[in-house]
């Protein structure tokens, strides 16, 4: 299939902001496209190369692509720069270069099809080490020389994984049920127990329904995980559950989801990023610990400060720890713990129909601790209000954030967040938010971005929504990290104020939510704080506008008039 095709429909995704015009030109396209080639399209029309969860990364920085464009349209590097700072993209900035080349030069494009693209993203992805950057860049370059312009657009801005028209995976979840006649939650379904929207589209296309029922979760390839709502109490919980429950520490880490296929092991974080190499004590303790073949557990992954034995902010020490490769050292500077809380999968069968109390049974079978390490997490089963309370008492006493509460009778929902596990947390007031735009500090704190604009996406017009500027909170070294992050993600500058792409997420504090003029949403945060960047969450997994305006009336005693948002959808 010719890029040009794909390009097209970028171009006419581009035009509408209607979701259901987006899903039925999706369907459409993806119809008649040939079957070995839709997994490829599938991704690309999401903005991705890869799967989430894919080893391979493109890895090319902005500054590459800078260069790669100059070479090619024959424009001086700071033409490109000066052109990307009013487009704010790169995608539109090689547009506008290759048109004019195209005006100046005798050009003609060569064919490019769907296959060429993907394979010289595999290409540049296998390069990795020393020199890797200016490989990567004539492999591209190879590509783009023989682009139209629009088709260096769409190139640029797959390789920096940003297109602007690319598809919220909702619709792509519609368009495919669509294309191929076939149930949504059969899709969803699919996608949130392999992972992969391309494979989930092959599937239906070439097997339908049936083939689609017939997908299941397998070692090494992640499962969306099963998602808490808030609740306000024990007492809550209880009634939620039919009066008795599993109550367990709500650990104060990071979730891990553990594969296990022989001897091999690996660990994805919550938005199923692969971390295995970044935590080789943890792959340790699990072929030391999980007396299994093959399995697939839920857990948290603990780090403590070795002074206190108290845990650390995950997010906060991941970044160090992915650059320490001694693993005795990483050991004595933070001690890692893991507790598995769920089991998914064992031994060539998924337990994920099984209810809870079935499946706790066998976590606690399959883990055999040798030590403090690897355990399974603490757990209580009761009808008992003040049992539950005593251990939520002694859960944030020993520096964790309150407990779970788990219904005995559920199966584990991948990607669901519903009532049948529910988190009990003291703090209740925070929100997940992306930073749209930021500004430059002055004196000491100039050459850093130091207060940041935080917003909700409003679910009915895929647009952010500001909520307030977020200033407190930051260490010195924080700020440091925060304008590293943000630094590639700007997409315009106005005097000291910065636009960023929505992809750094932050939970906020606030001590309430008031109306207000100033902001875009029409509210604002009052007293707003950091708590933590949420590393561990991907961009589409931000607060929704429904959700604050739920916490606006609960707090007003308006009661709960919206819908708790679904994640991940
Ligand atoms: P939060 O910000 O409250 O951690 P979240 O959106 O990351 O929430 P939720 O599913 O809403 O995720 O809350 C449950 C989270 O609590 C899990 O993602 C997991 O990381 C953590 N957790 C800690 N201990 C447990 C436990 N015993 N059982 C289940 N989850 C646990």
């Amino acid at each position: 299939m010719l890029f040009s095709a794909l390009v097209d429909v970028f171009e006419k995704l581009r035009k509408t902001s209607s979701r259901l015009e987006k899903t039925a030109i999706i369907a459409d396209f993806i119809k008649g496209v040939p079957a070995d080639d839709l997994p490829v399209i599938v991704a690309f029309l999401t903005g991705r190369v890869f799967p989430l969860w894919d080893e391979r990364k493109i890895g090319i920085a902005s500054q590459t692509v800078i260069k790669i464009i100059s070479t090619i349209t024959y424009n001086p590097e700071n033409k490109v720069v000066e052109s990307y700072k009013n487009t704010g993209h790169l995608g539109v900035t090689a547009e506008e270069m290759f048109q004019k080349r195209k005006q100046t030069m005798f050009f003609e494009a060569d064919e490019i099809t769907v296959r060429n693209v993907y394979d010289t993203f595999v290409e540049i992805a296998r390069l990795t080490g020393a020199g890797s950057a200016t490989k990567k860049q004539k492999v591209l370059i190879g590509l783009l020389h023989r682009a139209t312009p629009k088709e260096a657009e769409y190139i640029v801005s797959l390789a920096m994984e940003y297109v602007l028209s690319g598809a919220k995976e909702g619709v792509m979840e519609e368009a495919i049920a669509r294309a191929f006649g076939v149930p949504v939650e059969l899709v969803r379904r699919s996608n949130m127990l392999i992972s992969d929207l391309g494979e989930t589209a092959r599937v239906a296309m070439l097997t339908g329904e049936a083939g689609l029922q017939a997908i299941n979760i397998r070692p090494m390839r992640p499962v969306r995980p099963m998602l808490a709502q808030n609740v306000a109490s024990i007492q809550e919980a209880l009634d939620a559950m039919g009066g008795r429950a599993d109550f367990e520490t709500k650990y104060d880490g990071a979730r891990l989801q553990v594969h296990k296929l022989g001897d091999e092991v690996r660990l994805y974080s919550r938005r199923l990023e692969n971390l295995t190499d970044a935590l080789p004590e943890i792959v340790d303790y699990v072929r030391q610990s999980v007396k299994a073949d093959s399995a697939i557990l839920d857990s948290e992954c603990i780090a403590t400060d070795p002074k206190t034995g108290r845990p650390v902010p995950f997010q906060n020490i991941l970044t160090r720890l992915r650059r320490i490769y001694n693993v005795e050292e990483k050991k004595k500077l933070f001690p890692l713990f893991l507790r598995p809380f769920d089991i998914l999968y064992l031994d060539g069968e998924s337990e994920i129909d099984k209810p809870f109390i079935e499946r706790r049974q066998i976590l606690e079978t399959t883990i055999l601790p040798l030590d403090e390490t690897c355990k399974p997490a603490m757990a209580l089963i009761t009808d008992d209000v003040k049992a539950a309370q005593d251990l939520f008492k002694e859960s944030l006493k020993s520096g964790n954030e309150g407990l779970m509460a788990k219904d005995l009778n559920a199966t584990y929902t991948p990607g669901v967040r519903g009532k049948k596990m529910v988190k009990i947390k003291e703090v209740l007031d925070t929100l997940d938010l992306a930073i749209v735009s930021s500004e430059w500090g002055h004196g000491r704190k100039a050459g850093w971005l130091t207060s940041f604009e935080v917003a909700a996406l409003d679910e009915n017009t895929d647009q952010y929504v500001v909520l307030g500027r977020v200033a407190s909170g930051f260490s010195d070294e924080q700020l440091q990290e925060m304008t590293e992050r943000l630094k590639p993600l700007i997409t315009a500058e106005h005097g000291r104020i910065v636009d960023v792409k929505p992809d750094v997420i932050v939970e906020v504090k606030f001590q309430e939510i008031q109306k207000s003029p100033i902001y875009s949403s029409g509210y604002a945060l009052r007293f707003p704080r950091l708590v933590r960047v949420r590393d561990d969450l991907s961009p589409e997994e931000v607060n929704t506008f429904g959700r604050v305006m739920n916490i606006y009336d609960i707090s007003h005693g308006i009661g709960v008039k919206h819908a708790e948002p679904q994640p991940d959808g």
